[in-house]
């Protein structure tokens, strides 16, 4: 990995001569390759595909899944030194980051992949109050932070009047601010509620594009219908939207981190967060192999090409399976990081996953260690609210 500005002078001169080389490759015969087994120029070339994926913002779903299936290191070093260089050509060496504030664990839903999983009864239920998570947000205006992020369980508490009222009394406290919620799938009426008390941005992952590798990560009562109305609903409504999924959920294939882009090409998300599945032991999939470092960063290349200006996290998952994940995820394209402002007494209990990160550390110890791993790859990070670039939202 890259560690200082020297280093990544060297980095620049290589990508010229890789460009180079990539020019010389014909991106007609790259179109072709993945119908042709790969016979044309060579299964571990995949120059040309990444060319055409800068050019057009855009592959087919053969194209996607083969460089996917296919991926080297080299791959990976070109993508990421392209994702880098868009990055910097709209975000310059910034970092955004937002306080993500875990207001309760308490959830409905059933989702086999998930710690706070409505059946585990080892998990120790926890909700803040309206007060506990005003105070998250002064404490983390305080120390820069200027949007904050609402996350938790599908918890019946949070109804909309509640809800409302506590976005409205952090907007009204900090004008200044953005506040993105992520608290599941509603109604169209209460996301209409809650944009009109004041919500900015709304965080709901599609977790994955493909309808039947959905079926497998939810119980009968979760729709992929459902969870796709929410994203329309929410786009409709009038947030800033992301999407996201976990690199790495048990039965994800190439074929299905295909649909996944397809999918973000199409719906043109400002945000999109993606991270590791990490299992939990407490969970149906508490047996499956964690997602790895590798694939995650790969893959946030490749969507950081596929939408030059979106608001890319590199996620706490991330960091949670290697101890410099989350710079290598800032190295590979992302330009977002959401340290935690929850309270220490409740951050261990919202374990969605084993081993989670920064779960005993203050909120101010957080927010210092990240500015000095982003200063050591390079990077600054900024205490504006970071909204997507709207100069450069339209498609070209
Ligand atoms: N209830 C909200 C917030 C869910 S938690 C919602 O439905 O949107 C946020 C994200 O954590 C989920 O969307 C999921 O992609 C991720 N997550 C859950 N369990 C995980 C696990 N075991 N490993 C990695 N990520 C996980």
């Amino acid at each position: 990995m890259r560690s200082d500005r020297a280093a990544d002078g060297a980095a620049e001169a290589d990508k010229r001569q890789e460009t180079g080389n990539a020019a010389a490759a014909s991106p007609d015969r790259a179109s072709n390759q993945p119908e042709m087994g790969g016979a044309v120029i060579g299964r571990r070339n995949l120059s040309p595909l990444i060319d055409k994926l800068c050019a057009d913002h855009s592959l087919s779903l053969a194209e996607y899944e083969f460089l996917i299936a296919n991926r080297t290191p080299e791959a990976a070093r070109l993508l990421s030194e392209r994702a880098a260089a868009v990055r910097k050509s709209i975000y310059g060496n910034t970092v955004y980051i937002r306080g993500l504030i875990e207001i309760s664990n308490i959830c409905r839903n059933d989702c086999l992949y998930c710690g706070i999983r409505k059946s585990n009864s080892n998990c120790s239920r926890y909700r803040l109050t309206p007060e506990e998570i005003l105070s998250c947000a002064n404490e983390g205006y305080a120390l820069g932070f200027r949007t904050f992020v609402l996350q938790g369980g599908e918890d019946g508490y949070f109804n909309d009047t509640v809800l409302c009222g506590i976005v409205r009394r952090i907007k009204e406290r900090h004008p200044d601010c953005a506040v993105t919620l992520s608290m599941g799938e509603r109604s169209r009426e209460s996301y209409k509620l809650l944009r009109d008390a004041g919500a900015d941005r709304y965080l709901l992952r599609h977790e994955t594009a493909d309808k039947a590798h959905y079926e497998k990560l939810h119980p009968v009562q979760m729709s992929y219908d459902n969870r796709m109305r929410c994203l329309r609903d929410l786009r409709e409504t009038g947030y800033q939207v992301g999407c996201g999924f976990m690199v790495g959920s048990p039965y994800q294939t190439p074929a299905e981190l295909a649909k996944d882009l397809k999918f973000i090409e199409n719906f043109r998300p400002d945000m999109c967060g993606i991270g590791p599945f990490i299992p939990h032991r407490d969970t149906p999939f508490g047996g499956f192999p964690a997602g790895t470092v590798e694939l995650t960063c790969y893959l946030l290349s490749i969507i950081r090409l596929i939408r030059p200006p979106v608001l890319l996290p590199s996620t706490t998952a991330l960091g949670t399976i290697h101890p410099t994940g989350r710079e290598m995820g800032i190295l590979s394209g992302a330009n977002v990081i959401m340290p935690n402002l929850s309270p220490v007494s409740v951050r261990k209990k919202y374990e969605l996953y084993n081993n989670k990160i920064c779960t005993g550390e203050e909120s101010a110890q957080c927010r210092a260690d990240l500015e000095r791993r982003m200063r050591a790859i390079g990077y600054e990070v900024v205490t504006a609210r970071g909204d997507i670039r709207r100069d450069t939202r339209q498609r070209p």
